[in-house]
């Protein structure tokens, strides 16, 4: 209510101030006096970027994609087509004063971070929902594991979910998503990824339902959780039209053909 944005705003500056006479601002890269500085702010406002081809996991379910669909058709080289099967889009790479950023926002108790971080992804969301044609898809995080959960004391991912859909980009669609143990992935298959296995009602409506969804999580490193996520989601009947991440351990090198474009 515009009534109370006044207020509001006044209270949120008196409790910062008091915030700063204990601990004063500090943005991630180390700049005094604000939490997010403007040199910091602008790497949250890049334009998003495909970074798929760079995602060793995700290379390997094309691959194998390809192989599967060749059947009965011409039989072509594996491995030749590199179209995308999930396009990821991040906003840079997961270096210097991102890394930072990140790093502050998961582990080091800067959870504000998240009303700064999850407006910068609503763009990636809209450009990869308007690709297949779906006004606010479902927006699933990707499971912490127990062990991260339990030492920061929530699950940031799902925070941000939650903070992308109050933008009114998507809706959240907080599922029962478990990693497997080491003990259930034995294959060379399984070993390549991560194994997630999607748990209660809610995964099974959306899957009955062939919900269209966007995975979202923090960094992509090999993209091994994306295509573990990727993988649950497809099996249970959901349609995932690609992820979001804030960062990508290696963005693909300027002008890299990227296959279908999003
Ligand atoms: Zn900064």
């Amino acid at each position: 209510m515009a009534q109370d944005e006044g207020p509001s705003a006044r209270l949120r500056e008196v409790i910062a101030q008091t915030c700063a006479l204990v601990a004063p601002r500090l943005c991630p890269c180390g700049e005094e006096g604000t939490w997010l500085c403007r040199h910091c702010a602008m790497l949250l406002d890049a334009a998003p970027r495909r970074v798929e081809s760079s995602c060793d996991a995700l290379q390997m379910l094309t691959a194998a994609r390809v192989r599967q669909e060749d059947h009965g058709g011409p039989t072509l080289p594996a491995g030749v087509d590199h179209a995308p099967l999930l396009p990821v889009l991040a906003l840079g790479e997961y270096a210097g004063n991102l890394q930072h950023l990140v790093l502050a926002w998961k582990n080091g108790g800067m959870l504000h971070l998240g009303s700064r971080i999850a407006p910068a992804l609503v763009p990636a969301v809209t450009q990869l929902a308007a690709a297949a044609d779906v006004v606010a898809p479902a927006l699933v995080p990707v499971p912490s594991r127990r062990s991260a959960r339990l030492r920061r004391g929530e699950d940031h991912t799902a925070e941000l979910v939650r903070a992308i859909a109050a933008t009114g980009a998507g809706r959240a669609l907080l599922l029962d998503a478990r990693p497997t143990t080491a003990q259930d992935g034995q294959g060379a298959r399984q070993r390549r990824h991560r194994l997630i296995r999607l748990h209660g009602r809610r995964s099974r409506t959306a899957g009955r339902r062939a919900e269209p969804v966007i995975i979202v999580d923090d960094v992509v490193t090999t993209g091994s959780t994306l295509r573990g996520m990727h993988d649950a989601l497809t099996e249970a009947g959901m349609v995932v039209l690609g992820a979001v991440v804030v960062a990508a351990a290696r963005l693909p090198p300027p002008g890299t053909a990227l296959g279908t474009g999003v």
